[in-house]
């Protein structure tokens, strides 16, 4: 029986089944266990040290404790230290970003995904490098500038050097004011080699989902092709980062298997990941399955109801307080909103889940991967944001400033983060506002942006983004590295 290690790279030893089921009846145990819970709670809760914030995080089995816990005013105490995480750390900032998909060729059997190898009816497709431009210039003129690449697994159709050619392709293209400058990438896992290949392109985060942690289920859910080997599959971040890729991105697909095994397994990868190699995951994402072309969502009978997703964001966020996360389209408007206070830093907007969907006219298209629940548009999406207090910012000066990694967790753990953070989103939202809003957008973004310059904490830096906000309003732009 394999040992549980979280310094081991050995799936079977950091995500260890015996460990997270005694973690399971740990929590059972003591759901109703005021004093622990708070204890809990009060380690969660952010600490105000020197000039910035900092926090503790929780375990693995402390998570799963909160997790069981079903006591309403304990619950409410989650969302509140949730809220001034997110907070504290990340302020009212909401990263924006869309996925582009680049082909649905894949030869893997995933049961709930309609891109599996035996759907024979769904159209197939793998855009060009001239139709690769034509999407990033209709996403251009939405005003993204993140990107979130995603290809099915098919090492004929979508072989690594496809993938490395349509990056060099997206980051090549300036069309007006437009230019995407951080691709994240989300394709199947690969090999060392490839990674540092992927890291020599320049990408932003890979991000791969790890479906399930449960390993019976796993290779069920996953019958066939190369992705059904576990291991491999799991130990993905571990070679990622050995080539030389610092900010990886974890998930799973909530409703393929108890959520509670998922949360356990989840904080165990990451806790895996800073042990071995000192920095946890950069980003964690939360998709829940939705219908797609011959996906049936209800035939899984693992799938959580809106108040407990909400309550396992808001866990996320306490456990990992530095860890940026992720909401998609996949989510409704309402969901959005609600999970927007519990800790997500980063969403999707105008998402099209299709091959070369952004061109398309009409909905449904034909190759999508599955349904959008929120269809707005990126001008109403970041409208939105704005009407309940949240900055949406086009940032991705991190990256481009060489903070990733631990560069970027130390700053993050220090609470510095913020100085850097604040007057970019200000500056990238003028710039989305002056090139690609609305003129009802513009009206609000534009007091929204008077209102937050007045709150930067050190007036150097305030004056240099009222200068460059002042800039770009005049159009006389400068070289910005945001
Ligand atoms: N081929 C890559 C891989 O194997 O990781 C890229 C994955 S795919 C384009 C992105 C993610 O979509 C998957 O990891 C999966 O979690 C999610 N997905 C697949 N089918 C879905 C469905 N029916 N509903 C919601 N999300 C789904």
């Amino acid at each position: 029986m394999a040992v549980f290690n979280p310094k081991s790279l050995k799936a079977e030893e950091f995500i260890n089944h015996e460990e997270i089921l005694a973690t399971l009846e740990y929590a059972e145990v003591n759901k109703n266990n005021v004093e622990l819970i708070d204890e809990i709670l009060e380690k969660a809760r952010p600490v105000k040290s020197g000039n910035g914030t900092t926090c503790k995080g929780l375990t693995h089995r402390e998570a799963s404790v909160l997790l069981a816990c079903e006591i309403p005013e304990k619950i409410e105490k989650m969302y509140e230290i949730a809220k001034e995480i997110k907070l504290a750390f990340y302020g009212n900032r909401i990263v924006m970003f869309a996925p582009l998909y680049l082909s649905n060729y894949c030869v893997n059997g995933c049961v709930y995904c309609p891109y599996h190898l035996k759907n024979k009816h769904i159209a197939r497709k793998k855009l060009t490098q001239e139709e690769i431009k034509a999407e990033v210039i209709a996403l251009q003129d939405m005003g993204h500038k993140r990107l979130a690449i995603e290809a099915g697994e098919d090492p004929v159709h979508n072989p690594i050097e496809y993938i490395l050619e349509s990056i060099k392709t997206i980051y090549s293209i300036n069309h007006k004011n437009g230019a995407i400058r951080r691709v994240n990438v989300n394709i199947a896992a690969t090999t060392v080699e490839n990674y540092r290949k992927l890291k020599d392109a320049g990408i932003g985060t890979y991000i791969l989902f790890q479906e399930t942690y449960h390993k019976e289920s796993y290779l069920k859910l996953h019958p066939t092709g190369p992705k059904h080997d576990y291991d491999y599959h799991t130990e993905a971040m571990d070679r990622a980062m050995q080539g030389g890729i610092d900010d990886v991105g974890l998930g799973v697909l909530f409703g393929l298997e108890l959520y509670k095994y998922e949360l356990a397994g989840l904080l165990m990868h990451a806790e895996h990941l800073e042990a071995v190699h000192g920095v946890g995951p950069h980003t964690i994402s939360v998709p829940r399955i939705k219908r797609a072309d011959d996906i049936d969502p209800d035939v899984f009978d693992n799938s959580i109801p809106d108040e407990m997703f909400e309550k396992i964001i808001a866990i996320i966020r306490m456990a990992v307080p530095y860890t940026g996360m992720i909401i998609s389209t996949r989510e409704s408007q309402a969901v959005r909103e609600r999970v927007l206070n519990l800790g997500i830093s980063q969403i999707s907007g105008a998402s099209r889940t299709s091959v070369g969907g952004y061109t398309e006219e009409e909905r449904p298209h034909d190759s999508e991967q599955f349904d959008v629940s929120d269809q707005r548009t990126l001008d109403e999406v970041v409208g939105w944001l704005i009407d309940n207090g949240h900055i949406p910012s086009f940032c991705t000066a991190c990256y481009r400033e060489g903070r990733t990694g631990d560069r970027f967790m130390s700053l993050c753990k220090n609470g510095q983060i913020i100085n850097c953070c604040h007057p970019n989103a200000l500056m990238t939202l003028t710039e989305y506002l002056v090139d690609y809003a609305s003129d009802a957008t513009k009206m609000k973004g534009f007091e929204l942006i008077d209102t937050e310059l007045g709150k930067v904490t050190n007036p150097k830096v305030e004056a240099i983004a009222r200068d460059n906000v002042a800039d770009i309003k005049a159009s006389n732009r400068r070289d910005f590295r945001f």
